[in-house]
């Protein structure tokens, strides 16, 4: 015999119910009283009555339960222990009845068949109504059980919807931000990026650079080995670019054959550093078609570096760096130069 102080009024009143059944006592109110006391532990005398009884072998017939009743509950000096069991078990089904109104709403099917067992309960006095509560508070109690599941299940898979919506959502968003040939950022996140830094900087006053970057000759290069060969070199520089650079760093293809970097904490000479670095990366790469074996000689880079000053805006950074990879172009190309070395800041 387990005590069973711990669980619910429903559970304890079932299992006293299938007891008494596999005992062949009948659930008399004074049957159902005493059993519920021992197994609840409401009674430590009683319960050791009990026991000794079953250790000898005695059996516990209904006259048995009978004296048991009127020693221990009638007239015991607890004499109202029976009301004080049948109280706890009317106040723990109406905390169960609470719990369920507050998971299920009050119109729940459950909480109104448990209120009405609840006052049925109260008043029932004839063994076999008792039964029979017992029994329709278990089965509502598994039918409740499984249309939570039914709930659960539902909210799990609306829930994984929701995840792969969001999922969807997201990529698509990164998409609108990614170049289709390369993979890099596009233009637009670009844009949103420079802004982005220009705003950081001016709170936190910590450098960035900006590299404006240009493919040599590369219009030559696509008459002489054609437009989708082109193509491919543009994703080669892309790639370059994008393994030269922090993850950080923002690498985008301005448009054409042109990209821009944007390097966070970079100072004119550490952005100059990175963009020698990427230069000579893509001049070390040889270009070999993959198709044939053919060998298509080497690219390179021309590279314009601005950095960020104090109420500097997006576009005059960009056209600073645009003049430092103008003046590169100019003074032969395949070279780095900053915006340092320009006749703007000659002048400015
Ligand atoms: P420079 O050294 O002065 O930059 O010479 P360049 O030939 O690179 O410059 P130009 O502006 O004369 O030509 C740029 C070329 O880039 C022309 C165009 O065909 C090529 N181009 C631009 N976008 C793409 C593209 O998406 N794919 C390919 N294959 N070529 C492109
Ligand atoms: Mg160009
Ligand atoms: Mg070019």
């Amino acid at each position: 015999m387990t005590m069973l102080q711990n669980h619910s009024a429903g559970t304890l009143a079932a299992s006293v119910i299938s007891e008494l059944e596999s005992l062949a006592l009948p659930p008399t109110p004074h049957v159902f009283a005493v059993w519920y006391a021992h197994v609840a532990g409401h009674d430590p005398a009683l319960s050791a009555a009990i026991r000794s009884r079953q250790t000898l072998g005695q059996a516990l017939t209904a006259d048995v339960i009978e004296e048991l009743h009127q020693a221990h509950i009638q007239n015991a000096p607890s004499a109202k222990l029976a009301e004080q069991s049948s109280r706890a078990v009317v106040m723990e089904i109406d905390a169960i009845v609470d719990l369920i109104r507050t998971s299920l709403g009050s119109t729940s099917d459950y909480s109104q068949k448990l209120s009405s067992l609840l006052g049925d309960m109260v008043t029932a006095n004839d063994p076999t109504a008792l039964k029979e509560i017992v029994a329709t508070l278990v089965k509502s109690t598994d039918e409740a059980r499984s249309m939570n599941e039914t709930l659960e299940k539902g909210l799990r898979n609306a829930r994984k919807e929701v995840d792969d919506l969001r999922k969807v959502l997201e990529d698509t968003r990164l998409e609108t931000l990614q170049d289709a040939l390369t993979g890099i950022s596009n233009r637009k996140h670009f844009e949103q990026a420079i802004h982005a830094a220009v705003e950081s900087a001016s709170r936190s006053r910590r450098p960035f650079s900006l590299l404006m970057i240009d493919i040599d000759f590369f219009k030559k290069f696509n008459d002489t080995f054609g437009h989708l060969t082109g193509d491919k070199v543009l994703r080669v520089v892309a790639q370059t670019l994008r393994e030269r650079f922090p993850t950080r760093a923002t690498v985008a293809r301005f448009g054409g054959e042109e990209f821009a970097v944007i390097l966070p904490d970079a100072d004119l000479m550490a952005g100059w550093v990175g963009a020698e670095a990427a230069r000579q990366s893509m001049q070390a790469r040889e270009l070999v078609k993959r198709s044939t074996g053919e060998k298509m000689g080497r690219i390179s880079i021309s590279i314009g570096v601005g950095t960020w000053k104090r109420n500097d805006s997006a576009v005059a950074l960009v056209g600073r760096a645009d003049q430092a990879l103008m003046l590169a172009k100019a003074n032969g190309r395949n070279r780095t130069v900053t915006e340092a070395q320009t006749d703007i800041n000659a002048v400015a």
